[in-house]
């Protein structure tokens, strides 16, 4: 995640903290300073913020110990204003796996909730006339703090942990493209509900219409994921690959650049040395923009971006669109294995086009 910074890694699991998380801090100890409360107070509030933040990472291991049990690698967890995120390699695909993943990380709220309680109960036993529910003290409201984590983690709103569990029961009994679209609706019903209630009675608690928002376009994202994972199944880099496409050589200009883009479709141009090895993309937006910056005559190598990420024709197609997600280029080179020659160009586009393709065949054997 951009903009965050390691904290510290603990049994191999990298713990991460986002700058608006620090912002946080900066804001809660501003406020307790600023009504009077004094340096102390507001010691006390950062000391508090961050204890309840350490039950949010041990609720992630909870999470990224459950995952590990299933070899899936946790590379790092990252605290942010709303809580925080465990990040999965990939999420267990068997409805018994993904629930006992899901579950973990509130049981981990549980235990310390329980704990605390419990050391209540040692201390009334042995002091007579202790009464903790009046005290307001540290402890109490980090058990408070602990038994909201785990009814607020149980709304079964996708993709909080109550809709894992959610769609991992719905999974048991249905395919899992169906169980996920299923579990991100009802997410997504439940944080408009809460919104527009929020609207109709006009008290409007800003944190609470930020976590609607996040939970419905999460959800969404969820599922569309999933859904392209469910369309790729099966399906190889060279399904789904541009294999008809225009090059530039390395001392070619702008100008070359903004012929290829004017008589073809094609948008994005890997740019080749003389042996044929790719040497970076000329993206039109790129070219646009250097354009009218730099004139037609400057060398597209000024330009170009390096795109360093590469796929192979054999790569599962779902596993390299995640790749070409996650990097900056918008077309990422498809080179064959060994010899490193370009054999195409894998396009968000393009692939869109062979699954509509792929869709509209399928339809049709089904109908025949
Ligand atoms: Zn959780």
């Amino acid at each position: 995640m951009k903009w965050s910074f390691r904290l510290f890694t603990l049994a191999g699991t990298e713990v991460r903290v986002h700058a608006t998380f620090l912002l946080l801090l900066l804001f809660v100890a501003g406020d307790g300073f600023l009504r009077g409360q004094g340096i102390s107070a507001a010691l006390e509030s950062i000391l508090f913020i961050t204890t309840m933040f350490a039950c949010v990472v041990l609720h992630e291991f909870g999470h990224v110990l459950a995952a590990r049990g299933y070899g899936i690698r946790t590379p790092d967890i990252t605290l942010l204003p709303i809580g925080g995120v465990a990040r999965l390699e990939r999420m267990p695909r068997k409805p018994s796996e993904e629930l006992v993943v899901a579950v973990s990380g509130p049981l981990v709220n549980v235990i310390i909730a329980a704990a605390i309680y419990l050391g209540f109960g040692i201390t009334a036993a042995l002091n007579p006339g202790y009464n903790f529910l009046k005290s307001g003290g540290f402890f109490e409201k980090l058990m408070v703090w602990n038994a909201f984590m785990v009814a607020f983690n149980l709304i079964p709103a996708f993709p909080m942990d109550g809709g894992r569990v959610l769609r991992a029961v719905f999974a048991m009994f249905m395919d899992y493209g169906t169980a996920t679209r299923r579990a991100a609706s009802i997410g997504q019903g439940l944080a408009m509900l809460v919104a527009v209630y929020m609207l109709l009675n006009a008290t409007l608690h800003p944190m609470l219409l930020l976590i609607c928002f996040f939970i419905f376009m999460a959800a969404g994202q969820e599922a569309a994921g999933v859904a392209q994972q469910e369309a790729t199944r099966n399906m190889r880099v060279r399904d789904a690959m541009l294999t008809d496409f225009r090059t530039l050589p390395p001392d070619a200009t702008l100008r070359d650049g903004v012929e290829l883009l004017l008589t073809g479709a094609q948008q994005d141009f890997p740019v080749l040395d003389s042996h044929g090895g790719m040497q970076g993309m000329l993206t039109r937006h790129d070219l646009i923009s250097a354009l009218a910056e730099k004139g037609p005559s400057a060398p597209v190598v000024e330009v170009m971006r390096p795109c360093p990420d590469s796929t192979s024709p054999g790569t599962d197609l779902s596993q390299a669109l995640d790749a070409l997600n996650a990097s900056d280029c918008p077309a990422m080179p498809v080179l064959e294995p060994g010899s490193g020659r370009l054999l195409g160009l894998l396009t968000a586009e393009n692939v869109g086009e062979t699954l509509m393709v792929h869709a509209a065949l399928m339809k049709l054997r089904g109908s025949s």
